[in-house]
């Protein structure tokens, strides 16, 4: 089975949901995670720490602009979001704003749900929770439960695609065991994807996202970075963990030891294809995080010593998929010196 992911970057308007449910059939997914719309979440936040209803009409205007060109799908998710924030301000607690939050995945869910109908696909939208995705209390970071929200996915999603319908999933969020509505974290809708991708044996899992492919280094800082037509699943479980490309630190870890398939990019079936061998080139991304220089790649171990001579930075750690050197100073140069030499591996 095959499932897609569309990231928040991807859906500005209406007419998006439209283009992604389309691009979903053509794939031939069954189950489509989303995100919600591209910056509905900092809004969200934003609102609630000015604690601004000027901006939190603005989220609720865009929203409903939306929900109005999809036959007003998410309306009572609006009337809600609108309720959310008053209760919030009243009583800001963790847990009303993840209340709050949830609301931007749930409108999203909604509308794409809605464009599976136009476009003649039978589709049910659920929230990450009515999906069966159970986490810990830790609300606005919450920790999914693995094994009891796969057996809950499984029990509450197959009747659905027994019934050939398409299920369209809420990313971002869950519920406790008590029934209160979790988020997992920035970024974490990637990570409601594998989560259900492990428990219903999705075999290709697309992540759609704003760049053709995972790249080498950042675009925006390195000289010439080139695309990763292949990544490893423990490199890219290393990226994760390291949040290149913002990407939650837990999203590859539930389909260590699965036969999914991840593939990445702005225009699948092409895309970073991340499996479970380790594929060359040995070094794939360096990337700055907190002061270090960080390569990535199954190679780490062998190429340290040259490495460390060629760019003569004190090392702080070699692991078996990634190395790092201090730098002294936050140096976009040292970046781009160390992104040529993993360069060399390219050519
Ligand atoms: N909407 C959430 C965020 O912006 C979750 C996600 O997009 O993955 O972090
Ligand atoms: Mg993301």
């Amino acid at each position: 089975m095959r499932a897609v992911k569309v990231g928040g970057s991807m859906l500005k308007s209406a007419k998006d949901y439209l283009k992604y449910a389309e691009l979903a059939v053509e794939l031939d997914a069954k189950v489509v995670i989303v995100s919600a719309m591209k910056g509905i979440t900092d809004q969200l936040l934003r609102a609630t720490e000015k604690r601004d209803w000027s901006i939190m009409r603005e989220v609720l205007t865009r929203l409903e602009e939306a929900s109005a060109e999809l036959n007003n799908s998410a309306k009572e998710w609006l009337e809600k979001g609108e309720k959310l924030f008053a209760a919030y301000l009243d009583d800001p607690t963790p847990q009303r704003l993840d209340e709050l939050l949830a609301i931007g995945e749930r409108v999203s869910a909604a509308l794409m749900g809605e464009a599976f109908k136009i476009v003649g696909v039978n589709a049910v939208a659920l929230d990450g929770g009515s999906a069966g995705i159970i986490t810990d209390n830790n609300f606005g970071n919450a920790k999914p439960l693995l094994s009891k929200s796969v057996a809950n996915i499984r029990s509450n999603v197959v009747p659905y695609l027994r019934d050939g319908s398409l299920v369209v999933v809420a990313g971002f969020t869950g519920t406790t065991f008590d029934g209160r509505t979790t988020t997992m974290g920035r970024g974490s809708s990637d990570l409601t994807a594998t989560i259900l991708a492990r428990a219903l044996d999705v075999d290709r899992l697309y992540l759609v996202t704003d760049t053709e492919y995972l790249m080498t280094g950042d675009p925006g800082t390195v000289l010439d970075p080139r695309p990763l037509k292949y990544v490893g699943l423990p490199e890219a479980d290393v990226m994760a963990e390291l949040s290149v490309k913002r990407f939650h630190p837990l999203t590859f870890k539930p389909i260590i030891g699965s036969k999914c398939r991840v593939v990445i990019g702005s225009q699948p079936p092409r895309g970073t294809v991340v499996t479970d061998e380790l594929p060359p080139p040995e070094l794939k991304i360096v990337t700055f995080q907190k002061g270090e220089v960080t390569f990535v790649g199954h190679g780490a171990r062998n190429h340290a010593k040259t490495l460390a001579e060629e760019l003569d930075l004190p090392l702080v750690e070699v692991k078996r998929f990634h190395l790092s050197f201090r730098a002294p100073y936050e140096s976009n140069s040292i970046l781009r010196r160390a992104h040529e030499l993993l360069l060399k591996f390219y050519n």
